[in-house]
């Protein structure tokens, strides 16, 4: 097939995933402007081959070579929209890093982001898992975003309903995967912020620091350190962060599970049902530090696979696997990954 000139052909995409996997996409192209992506959509040798939208790649698992074309997003700009009685409006392009919008966001005294402070990726990519962590989620302060659909050719303007978000997921993980590209995103920030302090964490250091009422920069100070404790580093082990989610299971279910692991810990959603720390279950079949060849399981964070240098993406999804079948054959529980597989 005749590809346009713009296109790069069999790129590395080893630098744009944060496990460091060596696999390489046919074809490549960085998108800067939403007139990029009108290109590709005009070309209809373009529109035939399968699409992967890549924004950091700190949330993707590379099993192979992608036999299609990989779009970078690396749209950037960050400004205010506007503001009403209740919220300012701030609006930032799919390229640019996640916490660089919070720590801007802070520095123009705005709070609502902090508690998701340190996330690896992009904004772009943000709303596809509705990022969680800290007792908030991108929903919390999503407003709407901008996306190209690829089978129109044209904008789209998404509110937060349309995007089902829900718990690491949304319609972009769904029916809408590869199918439009995010190239921006809103979110409405409280004119009267108030803190979220419920994680016991977060609550524990700023009792420790002797904070009575924290800023939204004391929080995310707070958040950073933790992560940075806590987090393995993918620039020194690569890694995707959680690799699977918290499964939910019911009140029955748990009351049964108590009497065995009366330590499991579990914590109640908004449904009745209860959350289990996927990584309390893979430390319990004692996987934590444990390695199959070059994949392993992080030694301090039994939630984390990391790539000890030259495992391949099919090297962790064996790990993964054999992690599922443990923590089903002993707790009944099935384990779902939080990356994207490719
Ligand atoms: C150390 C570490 C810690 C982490 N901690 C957390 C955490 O606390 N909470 C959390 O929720 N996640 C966490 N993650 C996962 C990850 O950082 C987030 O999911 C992040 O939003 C992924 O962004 P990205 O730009 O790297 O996306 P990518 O990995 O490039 O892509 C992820 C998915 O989004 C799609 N996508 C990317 N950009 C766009 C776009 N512009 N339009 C449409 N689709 C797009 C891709 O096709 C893919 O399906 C962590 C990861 C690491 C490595």
């Amino acid at each position: 097939m005749n590809f346009p000139d713009f296109i790069k052909r069999d790129f590395s995409l080893r630098s744009f995933n944060t496990f460091g996997i060596d696999e390489t996409a046919s074809l490549y192209m960085e998108v800067k402007t939403v007139d990029d992506l009108m290109q590709i959509y005009r070309h209809a040798s373009l529109m035939k081959v399968p699409r992967l939208i890549v924004g950091g790649g700190s949330n993707l698992l590379l099993t192979g070579h992608f036999d299609g074309l990989a779009l970078r997003m690396a749209m950037k700009g960050m400004h205010i929209e506007r503001e009403d009685k209740e919220y300012v409006y701030v609006s930032a392009a799919a390229g640019e890093k996640w916490h660089d919008l919070v720590s801007w966001t802070l520095k123009s005294g705005l709070g609502g982001l902090e508690n998701l402070s340190w996330i690896p990726g992009t904004v772009g990519a943000a709303p596809v898992q509705n990022i969680g962590a800290y007792g908030a989620e991108l929903k919390d302060c999503f407003f709407s975003l901008k996306a190209f659909d690829f089978e129109k050719g044209i904008l789209i303007e998404l509110g937060k309903a349309d995007c089902r978000f829900a718990y690491r997921s949304s319609v972009f993980k769904n029916a809408l995967r590869n199918r439009v590209a995010i190239v921006e995103v809103t979110f409405a920030l409280p004119k009267s912020w108030k803190p979220n302090i419920t994680y016991a964490e977060v609550e524990r250091e700023v009792k420790r620091r002797g904070i009575t009422g924290p800023t939204p920069e004391e929080i995310s100070e707070i958040i950073v350190e933790i992560r940075q404790r806590k987090l393995p580093d993918p620039a020194v082990l690569g890694n995707a962060g959680s690799f699977f989610k918290n499964p939910a299971i019911t009140a029955e279910r748990l009351s049964e599970l108590k009497i065995n692991y009366p330590g499991m810990p579990a914590y109640i959603q908004t449904d009745g049902r209860y959350r289990i720390a996927a990584g309390w279950l893979i430390d319990q079949c004692g996987w934590k530090g444990r390695r199959m060849g070059n994949a392993g399981v992080c030694e301090t964070q039994a939630l984390v696979l990391v790539n000890h240098g030259r495992a391949s993406g099919a090297d962790i999804a064996t790990l993964a696997k054999a992690i599922e079948k443990e923590v089903f054959d002993r707790f009944a529980i099935r384990l779902e990954p939080e990356p994207v597989f490719v």
